[in-house]
């Protein structure tokens, strides 16, 4: 399937900040898809980076994101307000599986609309609460009583207040951020949100699975089995790189080492062939090759969609890596969260000897439980040359494996371009 049909009603009217009441209903590219949600995807995992280091989501780097890939402008574009929409409504199907990634989305959406909000000016404000017509009504505090308790708190004259029923907005009134008078909040509209917000989440039905989206983190292109020793080592996230250390020196792996393992080296571009050669080659070291055919290699073919149901399996995201439980003898999950401080401070300061205040960091974000953020932070140690200047998520998106790989990949070829770059220069400056 490449083309995907949203088939309820469109409302056409949304420039500046959109705000759908119907889901968008027009057909898109699967890979434009793919896009679009990988990079709204960004921007909430950049969200998230900033709370969990204490940083306002407005802070400069997430605004640099938010700018980059989903800007609010006084004439947006159709095409970003479609963007807008899609990306935010298959991020709502993909996430609705669960409460936790429910809540996940919803708080960093949240914070998203709220940055988003603070971009707009005061007319547009205004013209955007009238354009979605929740039913509120704007005025003035005209009434002297009311003037005289509220003066001092806001700007009565520059400002119009919102008025709902305040049942509508608890979070709100529990916050103390309304002044209610005869039944109705009463609030300046700059603060209003969290109620409508969560909206957003409800009537999901036609589920466009999560499957489908993990799918965009597959590479486009292969990789060949010769290359697995040095890619492993070069570019692969620590977990898989973990496992493809212990399955050299055990010739084994557990069940959800194979899993995990396998399906990253499926997702990087690995061939079914060369994977059965590659799990072969060191199981054999340890069985004969008929228990390895009748007990191993129909699950390799499995994950490759060729046994059983036929599907077409995608590689485990961190989330589902992380939650993974696993026993000491076993090598899978996240390596921020199942391997021990002292092994972890190790591992990090043989590879990281001229960066020890970023070993000390991704320590402490790992021991407070921030794995992501810690293998995003790894991600940087280990690519020290960066220079684009693009915001962390961007450069290693570490929401899944498989975009870390990904990441690291476009790192070397930018890399290796500047250098064929540079040498162009000075062969021209020498001709001179
Ligand atoms: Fe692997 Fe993700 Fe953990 Fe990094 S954060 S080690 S990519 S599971």
């Amino acid at each position: 399937m490449n083309k995907v049909e949203f088939t309820p009603k469109s409302n056409s009217q949304e420039n500046v900040l959109s705000f759908y009441k119907e889901p968008p209903n027009q057909d898109i590219e699967m890979s434009l898809l793919g896009k679009y949600a990988n990079e709204r995807l960004q921007v909430l995992r950049e969200i998230e980076g900033a709370k969990l280091q204490g940083l306002k989501p407005t802070s400069k780097e997430v605004m640099k994101v938010i700018t980059k890939h989903l800007p609010i402008r006084s004439q947006a574009t159709k095409k970003e307000v479609e963007k807008d929409q899609i990306s935010h409504f298959i991020l709502r199907l993909a996430f609705s599986q669960t409460e936790e990634s429910r809540r996940w989305f919803l708080s960093n959406e949240t914070s998203l609309f709220k940055c988003r909000w603070g971009m707009l000016s005061s007319n547009e404000r205004q013209s955007f609460l009238k354009r979605i017509n929740f039913g509120h009504k704007f005025f003035k505090i005209k009434n002297e009583k009311l003037r005289e308790e509220l003066e001092g708190f806001v700007d009565l004259e520059n400002n119009r207040f919102c008025k709902v029923p305040f049942e509508d907005v608890p979070d709100m009134v529990a916050m103390k951020r309304v002044f209610i008078s005869e039944g109705f909040a009463k609030f300046l509209p700059q603060i209003w949100q969290d109620k409508r917000m969560k909206k957003l989440l409800d009537g999901l039905k036609d589920s466009y699975s999560q499957s489908e989206l993990a799918s965009s983190y597959f590479s486009t292109s292969k990789v060949n089995l010769k290359d697995l020793v040095w890619l492993s080592a070069r570019s692969f996230p620590p977990c898989m790189e973990r496992l493809h250390t212990s399955l050299k020196q055990q010739h084994h792996l557990r069940h959800w080492g194979r899993m995990q393992y396998g399906l990253f080296l499926k997702g990087i571009g690995l061939s079914l062939e060369d994977s059965l050669i590659f799990w072969k080659n060191e199981f054999t070291k340890k069985m004969n090759t008929k228990t390895f055919d009748t007990e191993y290699g129909y699950n390799i073919r499995h994950n490759y969609g060729k046994e059983g149901k036929c599907t077409n399996y995608t590689p485990y995201s961190c989330s589902k890596i992380i939650n993974l439980s696993s026993s000491p003898s076993e090598f899978h999950g996240c390596i921020f969260r199942t391997v021990k401080h002292e092994s972890l401070a190790l591992k990090l300061e043989t590879v990281g000897q001229d960066q020890p205040e970023r070993v000390q960091k991704i320590l402490q974000l790992s021991q407070n439980k921030h794995f992501q953020i810690a293998c995003q932070q790894y991600w940087l140690l280990r690519h020290p040359k960066e220079t684009t200047g693009e915001p962390i998520s961007t450069l290693t998106g570490t929401i899944h494996p498989n975009s870390y790989y990904n990441n690291s990949i476009e790192y070397y070829k930018r890399i290796q371009e500047q250098s064929k770059n540079k040498k162009i220069t000075q062969n021209q400056t020498n001709q001179k």
